[in-house]
C-alpha cells in the first residue's frame, strides 16, 4: 500500500470538529503527509420563494462569513501546524467543493466527520456519504458521537 502523501481536512467548525481534526493530524504525522484544511461556505439562500428576500441585498453576508472562516481555519491551522497556504476557504456546496478541492490539490485521503443519519437527516443525504460516493480518492468518515 501506498503511503498517503496530502491529507485533507474538512473542517465545519462544529463543537465534534476537534476531534475529526485531531485524527487528521494524526495520521499525516504517522504518514510525514502533507496536511492541508478546507471549509466551505455554504451557498445562502437570499431569498425565499414565498416571504421574498429574506436578507437585505445591501449586506455583504458572503464577505462576512468568509472572513470569520479564515480566522477560525487559522486557529485550526495554528494549532495543527498547517501553514497558511494550505488553509482553504471556498464558497458553495460543501459535498461538491471538499470533493472538487481535493482533486484539484491531488489529495490521497480526504478526513471529515460523520453522524449516523435518522429521520429527515437520511432522506438529504450527509457530506460524509456524498464525499464518500463521488471522491476520486481515499475518504475517512470519522463517526461521530451523538449530539
Ligand atoms: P454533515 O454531513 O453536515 O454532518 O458533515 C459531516 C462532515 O463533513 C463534517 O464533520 C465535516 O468534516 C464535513 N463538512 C460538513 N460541512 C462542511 C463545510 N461547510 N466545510 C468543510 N467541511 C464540512
Amino acid at each position: 500500500m501506498q503511503p498517503y502523501r496530502h491529507i485533507l481536512l474538512a473542517a465545519d467548525f462544529s463543537e465534534h470538529g476537534k476531534e475529526v481534526a485531531d485524527h487528521a493530524k494524526d495520521l499525516a504525522e504517522r504518514y510525514q503527509a502533507k496536511l492541508s484544511v478546507l471549509h466551505v461556505v455554504d451557498n445562502l439562500p437570499v431569498t425565499d420563494s414565498i416571504y421574498g428576500p429574506i436578507i437585505p441585498f445591501d449586506v455583504d453576508i458572503t464577505e462576512q462569513l468568509l472572513k470569520a472562516s479564515k480566522e477560525k481555519l487559522d486557529e485550526i491551522g495554528e494549532r495543527l501546524g498547517i501553514p497558511g497556504k494550505r488553509r482553504w476557504v471556498e464558497v458553495g456546496s460543501p459535498k461538491v467543493e471538499i470533493v472538487r478541492v481535493a482533486e484539484e490539490e491531488g489529495v490521497d485521503l480526504i478526513i471529515l466527520g460523520s453522524h449516523s443519519r435518522k429521520g429527515l437527516g437520511i432522506l438529504l443525504g450527509s457530506t460524509a456519504s456524498s464525499v464518500i460516493h463521488h471522491a476520486g480518492c481515499d475518504v475517512l468518515a470519522v463517526r461521530l458521537k451523538e449530539d
